[in-house]
């Protein structure tokens, strides 16, 4: 047998298992020795079942007292209760299915039982545990591994055939290369599958799953390394002194907070020297990301170099246009405004002025990412909002100036792991302080029976003065899906709320209508919003205190956490009301997490664990390929080390094309499927 031969090659392995094998991608038996158990079993010791706590899973060695079945053959689904002892005490042991077990114990007979203990009104119950004759040959005491399931093949099955293929194990190469597996002091590739298939040390089975991990990871970050250009990180772009940035921080009303000041040191040490800047600027909405880039490109223009800001929507480049305009007034600077929807004559004067050089800020959406627009000497990217963009968008607007340093700033709260991942580019700087005095928005869970007490709350606080979001999940009402939609919820609030000015807005509406409604609620012209998600993205309207997310169980945490960043921008205490009915765990845990805590990175990290990285990202997870032994909310170290590696192993061979490399290569291949457009 050699690791390349078919499975069939085998005994016991037919046609059908085969097929089974197949459709899991197992077709060799190299294939097979690399189809690893999720999880493994400790049977090597028997328990007391007296030292068992109730929910503990354990190996029992026990005698049958006494046997309870009716044994009605007309009904098949009799139980088998056994009444059991060890010694140090009592249990029931119950099988549903008593029909075909009833006749396999004896009474006086000792058996081996694998299974959860449960506490049923003071008793000790075990309900369907695995069990043996003691001392039959199906009596071993050993760490079982746990295979992922497969359809028609039983874990006794996968066990045996990874038992007689276990020698081919010595057989498995080596294909990472040398110098990183000793950097690294991994273990060998037939080390790790002999100890994760047969494992006899739990130091053993860790070592070996930290290769695999590693092994996984580092092909996912050189595929990811590839994809983006690794060359861009060690290029040299314009240096420039940010005195002025910092005379300006001076100037503020304020002090910038302990994380605006790290985040600035960073941006601040890109700026000054002659590599080019690669920055990612995490912060939530609010912790004055704005500010730092009001100082980096203050000190861009005191050296004479132009900045660009773009943010995504027109709406967002207005504000930060109107900003600028007022923050940085009388300082002889020119900031110009680059929207779609400006007359061109005016779109040729700023265009001109751009390419000139007169204009020294320039504030954009995607419309400066046109041919047409040409800097004279461009030194400073940012883009706001990053998520917004796709990478392929990032790099239009950094290949406007080869040498222009690049500062991405983004609100989504991705946790450290992930931004490794998705952003392994750049260097990523977080700012988890908020300004003094800022009010944390206060978070209630409502029930649908106290959804009229809140509305009724709502109306008070428009009374007062200020204006109110609600949110659905869908925009019309759907017969599949049982949930509010903003259009019923429209219909609703009209009536509820009479004495104010309701207005709806969805997705599905043409943008200039959008944009009016937006328009008419930053102005206070309306006061209560419905919407879908599309107000998702920032529109800062300081008045609005009072955020309703309908059907809230339906949103992802980092969804609700970005919803519930619209409130709570002024200086009026400011409400969120989650309306759920729902008792699902999950739904329940995400509640608990808003109300705890108003952190993006907190709860990013939450929301990591509780769903698993797969759907934290959903389909804006463009591509990202399937792991299956890394656990990215777990091996954030792994992680990390395996991306350096990565970068290593790229910039010293761009292309791969090392003879020790070639397998590294076809691994990346494989798990991006040919296919690494990756488009975030
Ligand atoms: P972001 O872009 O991160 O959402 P902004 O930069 O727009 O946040 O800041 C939000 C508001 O907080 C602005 O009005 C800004 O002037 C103010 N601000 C920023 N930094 C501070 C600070 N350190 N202390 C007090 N207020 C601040
Ligand atoms: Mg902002």
């Amino acid at each position: 047998m050699k690791i390349s031969d078919p499975v069939s090659t085998v005994s016991g392995v037919g046609p059908k298992k085969e097929q089974v094998l197949k459709e899991a991608g197992i077709e060799t038996l190299g294939d097979l020795l690399a189809y690893f158990p999720r999880s493994y079993e400790d049977r090597r010791n028997v328990r007391p079942i007296a030292d068992l706590k109730p929910g503990e899973t354990a190996l029992i060695e026990a005698t049958v007292l006494s046997r309870r079945y009716s044994g009605n053959p007309y009904k098949k689904n009799t139980p088998l209760s056994l009444l059991i002892t060890d010694g140090s005490a009592n249990a029931e042991v119950v099988y549903f299915n008593g029909h075909y077990l009833a006749k396999l114990f004896a009474v006086n007979e000792t058996y081996v039982f694998y299974g959860r203990m449960t506490e049923n009104f003071a008793r000790r119950q075990f309900v369907h545990p695995e069990f043996t004759r003691a001392g039959s040959k199906d009596d071993v005491r050993e760490i079982l591994p746990v295979y992922p399931d497969l359809p028609g093949l039983s874990q006794k099955e996968m066990r045996r055939l990874q038992h007689e293929i276990a020698a081919l194990a010595d057989e498995m190469p080596e294909w990472l290369p040398a110098d990183l597996v000793h950097e690294q002091r991994l273990c060998s590739p037939a080390y790790a599958v002999r100890n994760l298939h047969f494992p006899v040390d739990g130091r053993k089975v860790l070592e070996a799953k930290y290769r695999l991990v590693f092994e996984e990871l580092f092909t996912l970050e050189t595929g990811l390394m590839l994809v983006r250009g690794s060359s861009r990180s060690t290029r040299r772009a314009v240096s420039f002194p940010c005195a002025a940035g910092d005379r300006f921080a001076a100037s503020l009303p304020f002090s910038l907070t302990a994380g605006q000041q790290e985040a600035w040191q960073a941006i601040k040490a890109d700026l000054e020297s002659p590599k080019r800047m690669n920055r990612l600027l995490q912060g939530d909405v609010g912790s004055g990301k704005t500010v730092l880039a009001q100082m980096a490109m203050l000190a861009a223009a005191d050296a004479g170099y132009q900045s660009v800001i773009m943010a995504p929507t027109e709406l967002l480049a207005r504000q930060h246009y109107e900003s600028f305009q007022r923050d940085l007034s009388g300082k002889g600077l020119t900031i110009e405004l680059l929207i779609s929807s400006i007359p061109k004559k005016e779109k040729d004067r700023i265009l001109r002025s751009v390419e000139d050089g007169s204009c020294t800020m320039l504030i954009a959406t995607h419309a400066v990412l046109e041919e047409n627009v040409v800097f004279a000497n461009l030194g400073l990217v940012i883009t706001d909002e990053q998520h917004r963009f796709g990478v392929s968008q990032r790099r239009r607007l950094s290949a406007k100036a080869e040498d222009a340093n690049i500062l991405v700033m983004t609100a989504t709260p991705i946790p450290r792991t992930l931004a490794v991942i998705l952003f392994g580019d750049l260097d990523v700087s977080q700012i988890r302080t908020m300004p003094a005095g800022r009010q944390p928005v206060k978070t209630t869970l409502v029930r649908r029976e106290e959804r009229g007490k809140m509305y009724r709350f709502v109306a008070s606080q428009l009374r007062e003065g200020r204006q109110a979001y609600v949110v659905a999940p869908l925009i019309s009402e759907s017969e599949k899906i049982e949930a509010l939609s903003a259009e019923e919820l429209y219909e609703e609030l009209v009536r509820k709320l009479k004495d104010f000015r309701v207005a709806l807005v969805h997705g599905a509406m043409k943008a200039e209508e959008k944009s009016q409604v937006m328009e008419d609620f930053a102005a206070g012209r309306i006061q209560v919003l419905v919407s879908t998600v599309v107000i998702e993205v920032g529109i800062n309207v300081a008045n609005a205190s009072v955020m309703v997310i309908e059907n809230a169980e339906r949103f992802g945490l980092a969804q609700l956490h970005q919803l519930r960043g619209r409130v709570g921008r002024g200086t009026a205490e400011s409400y969120c009301f989650l309306v759920t009915d729902s008792s699902s765990e999950i739904a329940v845990k995400r509640a608990e997490i808003m109300c705890q805590t108003t952190s993006g990175f907190e709860i990013a990290e939450e929301d990591l664990k509780l769903r698993g990285p797969g759907e934290v990202f959903g389909t804006r997870q463009h591509g990202l390929p399937e792991l299956s032994l890394a656990d990215l909310a777990r091996h954030q170290d792994v992680l990390e080390r395996a991306a350096q590696a990565a970068k290593k192993t790229v910039q010293e061979d761009p292309d791969l094309q090392a003879p020790t490399h070639q397998e590294v290569r076809k691994r990346v291949e494989r798990m991006f499927r040919g296919n690494i457009s990756l488009d975030l």
